[in-house]
């Protein structure tokens, strides 16, 4: 490491709503990187930043601004590194920025799972207390599909474990993903996950296909044939319908989401339903494109 500059490793990713937090890369890529439709670390080979170096890094962001006071740990999944590291990475970050007060990561329920109650709760007393999570689906074919490596009923039980911790989880739900084959199981299991869990945050994007559909289909573990925008806005509703949420912070509102909502779950869902019902009765049909044909 240059000891004067921060060098990251690209590309890097995070959500929208860490924006303004400084990014701590503890991991390079995803130990994963096999989710199917995921393309956000397939260029990188996975590996754990030496210790040394994240301290050097932690201190030169100190002599930059010591008053930090929101990060966020990448790349894909804080979880894939050992218990003790992920401690001794936190009580640096507190060493170095005593104003810290949010302290982010993405997590993936697969190694999530992996971790005891008592180890989750001493992260969470270090500071670590969001966590982003990609559920994607809750029905198991679709997930199943898309290789995520586990069920729904094993992301449910990593969730809850998490939040018992006292972490406040954000979930990632994919409208789409199912295609026309698992769009009505991918939207209602996928509603019954959420109020099994109750998030605190819901964000529902729709899936993209950034290295074309060709390219996307080949990874996937199955046939698959994409929605409409219609359809994927028929899809929204339909999960909508079976939320029953009790307290969780609503968005729909990514650069990949055709129609921005945002609010509160359950509280504003009747009329976000209404919203979609007059866009689909005001909608003309148009089948979905023949992504084959214009595909590179
Ligand atoms: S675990 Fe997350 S980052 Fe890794 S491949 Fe799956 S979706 Fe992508």
């Amino acid at each position: 490491m240059n000891e004067s500059f921060l060098v990251y490793h690209e590309p890097v990713f995070r959500p929208p709503s860490e924006a303004n937090s400084v990014i701590l890369q503890v991991t390079h890529g995803c130990k994963w990187n096999n989710c199917t439709f995921c393309e956000m670390y397939t260029t990188k080979k996975y590996s754990v930043k030496p210790f040394d170096t994240i301290q050097k890094e932690l201190h030169l962001l100190s002599t930059m601004d010591p008053n930090i006071n929101r990060i966020f740990i990448g790349d894909g999944d804080l979880f894939s590194v050992d218990f003790e590291f992920i401690i001794a990475t936190l009580k640096e970050i507190k060493k170095h920025f005593k104003k810290a007060k949010r302290i982010s990561t993405y997590a993936s329920t697969r190694e999530l799972q992996k971790f005891t109650k008592e180890q989750l709760l001493a992260i969470r007393e270090e500071g670590l207390n969001l966590l982003y999570i990609g559920l994607e689906s809750g029905d198991d074919d679709v997930l199943d599909l898309i290789n995520k490596g586990i069920h729904a009923e094993e992301q449910a039980q990593a969730c809850l474990l998490a939040k018992e911790a006292g972490f406040k989880i954000s979930v990632m739900i994919l409208n789409g993903l199912g295609g026309q084959e698992f769009t009505e199981a991918h939207a209602i299991n996928s509603a019954k996950l959420l109020n099994k869990v109750q998030p605190d945050l819901l964000a529902l994007l729709v899936i993209s296909f950034p290295y074309g559909f060709k390219h996307f289909k080949k990874r996937l573990k199955g046939d698959y044939h994409p929605l409409s925008q219609l359809e994927v806005i028929k899809e929204m509703r339909l999960l909508l319908s079976y939320l029953e949420l009790e307290s969780t912070v609503f968005r729909s509102d990514h650069a990949s989401n055709y129609l921005v909502l945002k609010g509160g779950l359950n509280r504003d869902r009747d009329k976000f339903i209404a919203q979609l019902d007059h866009i689909i009765e005001h909608t003309i049909h148009v089948p979905s494109p023949h992504l084959n044909e214009f595909d590179l």
